[in-house]
């Protein structure tokens, strides 16, 4: 058969289209794994050591280290960065996220993996929640033990982790995190161990549902604004407004808000005691800096329950914003990215009720 020119075309643009480079043309989901370093892709000198360094195994060596993860999706990987997340920076998760936005707009990526450490990973999971302009799945997952380890629990949590990202119930559920055959919401884990490989729990809500090897159930869907219904963009952000987070506790020393203000803190989440608590010296230091214009937000220092407004704080009198379920941690990455634009307490509040 001869084709015209102008057949052939439209011919090659019709193959050029449906090629996607980098995945096989089968039937498989794409996904793309994004890897920024952490435990999982961590190693040590022998298998029962506890010193070990984060972020030494590149993805390739990563995947090819998981038996049958092949088969449950096309996989490419791409290293984003390879650090310890308590290395994770605002620079670092902005560049996550234009990645993910990029990748999802194609047709040709139907979910996506993140392999982090799992220190700062709700921070990370958060932020990506409310940036994500997709409602494709985004799964994040680490590991607490090494790649080397006796027993490493990395291998699994990234099958699992594929699994879900692969998996079309997952979609439209924010951002989520698998490890240890639980999935979470961004908004509700939180690392609750240092050490132990069931580490994370999404106190007050529970987990999205459950992950056994690679057979998912999900159960639970998070309430709060994300990813498409969520009003943040950063597509056009280079840096963040600078929010600081002030620990309470005993006889605190309120010098320490008074410090935030002066180096040009725009916010400061106070990690309160219970309820978002603070004592009288730190309530006028906060109240004098929310006079200036800095946006005091009270969340507590405690693992659980909400803080809510002017229970023990006048917070009307007062000027200040109370952090709802978010830790001071999440807070903090909310609290940046509202301060992106000028907004009224009000307005602040109803954010840490919506998100
Ligand atoms: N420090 C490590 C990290 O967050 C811990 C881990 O991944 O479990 O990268």
């Amino acid at each position: 058969m001869k084709l015209s020119s102008r057949k052939r075309i439209s011919f090659l643009v019709f193959v050029l289209a449906a090629y996607q480079p980098g995945f096989a043309q089968n039937s498989k989901p794409n996904i793309v794994i994004l890897a920024t370093g952490g435990t999982i892709a961590g190693a040590a000198a022998s298998g029962t050591q506890a010193a070990y360094t984060s972020g030494q195994v590149t993805i390739d060596a990563m995947v090819n280290s998981v038996p049958g993860i092949r088969d449950l999706a096309n996989i490419k990987g791409e290293q984003v960065s390879n650090v310890g997340s308590q290395d994770m920076s605002f620079d670092i998760m902005l560049k996550l996220a234009k990645r993910i936005n990029e990748l999802l707009a194609g047709n040709d990526v139907d979910g996506i993996v993140i392999t982090h450490g799992t220190d700062t990973m709700e921070e990370s999971a958060y932020f990506l929640n409310l940036t994500v302009k997709s409602d494709k799945p985004v799964v994040m997952v680490g590991s607490m033990r090494p790649s080397t380890a006796v027993s490493a629990d990395g291998p699994l949590n990234l099958y699992n982790a594929v699994a879900v990202a692969a998996d079309p119930n997952a979609k439209g559920r924010g951002v989520l995190v698998v490890m240890n055959d639980q999935i979470h919401g961004a908004h509700s884990l939180t690392k609750t161990s240092t050490t132990a490989v069931q580490t994370f729990m999404s106190p007050i809500r529970g987990v999205v549902g459950v992950t056994n090897y690679g057979k998912n159930d999900f159960y639970n869907n998070p309430p709060w604004k994300h990813t498409t219904s969520s009003e943040f963009d950063v597509s056009n952000v280079t840096h963040l407004p600078r929010v600081d987070i002030v620990y309470g506790d005993v006889d605190m020393p309120p010098d320490l808000i008074d410090a935030s203000v002066e180096d040009g803190a725009k916010g400061i989440v106070i990690a309160g005691v219970g309820n978002g608590n603070m004592n009288k010296a730190s309530l006028d230091a906060a109240a004098k800096a929310a006079q200036k214009g800095v946006v005091v937000v009270r969340s507590s220092r405690v693992a659980t329950g909400n803080v809510g407004r002017n229970v023990e704080v006048k917070d009307d009198e007062l000027g200040f914003v109370a952090s709802d379920e978010l830790n001071p941690q999440k807070s903090r990455i909310l609290l940046s990215l509202a301060l992106l634009k000028p907004r009224t307490t009000e307005q602040l509040q109803q954010l840490f009720a919506n998100y």
